[in-house]
């Protein structure tokens, strides 16, 4: 296999993160605060043909891993014979799913069966009445049955991640911890971002890093920390009972000098970095009849092209606050997270 193309800060192409829709069935207060939305047409989403073309493509310059994702990627229609494809190209060493959880008990099997590695499933709170009030609905009870049911399945590793809002869920770390434990599930805090569409975030309802640490030292005592490879966005550590976890500080430690990542959007559009302003078009030369020795030759260029370090920089902002803003998310909603994928 061919060394991978690396960017202008000599970091490979390696990991892909596709969305498969921008659709979502929840409404979660960081990621889709607003009452209405602008959806991408239909008409442009690609199909899974192309998306199994698109990742052919990625993976002869370098892509090893891919994480499906969204909106909630288990609305997409048989995502099981997505994952068939994906799964068959021989380039793919990882592939992973992040899901809210509401529909995996129904598909877990037949996605383990298919070919899907990994799964991560988001929650943020033990309490379903936290989970209504934060992300409009009631059914708690579905993302632990599908958090269930992808072990049961027999998924290597169940990941659970969680965002940290202060006032919100940051007096939970510890249960969200032995919750994990129980389920033989390792959790993943992450500190709230101010990603586009997170339009309430402000500074000081992130919990840093550092505050989620102190507080299970103090409940837990000494925390030591787990060597890793330095590329994973999660840095993990240890309990004193042997329980590891990891925490992803995006907005405090920001981690680009070592991103290999990047994002396809359901309807072809390929973002460099999550906080990119703009992407590129992929669909276009995609349906337009190019073959993928020309699609191959623009993803390299334009991957060596690559300087983003987009939460480093947000890091100089003063007067930091949301990073779009509504009208702006509205006219184009690559902008937001849910599109974009997480
Ligand atoms: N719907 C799926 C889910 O929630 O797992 C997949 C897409 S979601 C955009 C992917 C991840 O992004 C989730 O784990 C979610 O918690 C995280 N996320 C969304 N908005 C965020 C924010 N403002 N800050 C940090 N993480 C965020
Ligand atoms: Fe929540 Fe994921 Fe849906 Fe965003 S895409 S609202 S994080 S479930
Ligand atoms: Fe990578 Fe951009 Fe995130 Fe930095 S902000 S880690 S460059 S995706």
């Amino acid at each position: 296999m061919s060394d991978p193309v690396r960017d202008a800060f000599d970091r490979p192409l390696a990991s892909l993160r596709l969305s498969v829709t921008d659709r979502c069935n929840l409404r979660c207060r960081y990621c889709m605060p607003e009452d209405e939305y602008v959806w991408l047409p239909r008409a442009s989403i690609l199909t899974f043909e192309e998306l199994d073309r698109l990742v052919r493509v990625f993976s002869r310059l370098g892509v090893r891993k891919v994480r499906l994702t969204g909106g909630e990627p288990l609305l997409r229609h048989d995502l099981p014979a997505l994952v068939r494809l994906v799964a068959r190209i021989p380039q793919i060493e990882d592939l992973a799913m992040t899901t809210n959880g509401l529909l995996l008990a129904q598909q877990a099997a037949a996605l383990r069966a298919a070919g899907l590695q990994r799964v991560t499933v988001s929650l943020d709170t033990l309490r379903p009445e936290r989970m209504l009030a934060f992300a409009k609905s009631a059914r708690h009870g579905d993302v632990l049955a599908g958090i269930r049911a992808a072990r049961d399945a027999g998924f290597e590793q169940v990941k659970l991640n969680s965002v940290v809002i202060r006032g919100f869920n940051d007096d939970e770390l510890g249960e969200l911890l032995e919750f994990g434990r129980t389920e033989g599930a390792e959790l993943r805090f992450i500190e709230y971002m101010d990603v586009g569409g997170a339009t309430h975030w402000s500074l000081d309802q992130v919990v840093s890093q550092r505050d989620m640490l102190a507080t299970l030292t103090r409940r837990y005592g000494p925390i030591a920390p787990v060597a890793g490879d330095g590329r994973a966005p999660a840095e993990r550590f240890r309990l004193p009972d042997g329980t590891t976890f990891g925490i992803i500080a995006s907005v405090t430690a920001p981690f680009c000098r070592t991103c290999d990542r990047s994002r396809v959007t359901a309807d072809g559009t390929w973002f460099l970095c999550l906080y990119a302003g703009q992407g590129v078009d992929l669909r276009a030369p995609l349906r337009g009849g190019v073959g993928d020795e020309e699609l191959a030759a623009l993803i390299r260029a334009t991957w060596q092209g690559r300087t983003d370090r987009g939460a480093e920089e947000r890091l100089g902002v003063v007067d930091r606050g949301a990073l779009y803003r509504i009208e702006s998310l509205r006219a184009d909603p690559h902008r937001e997270m849910h599109t974009r994928g997480g």
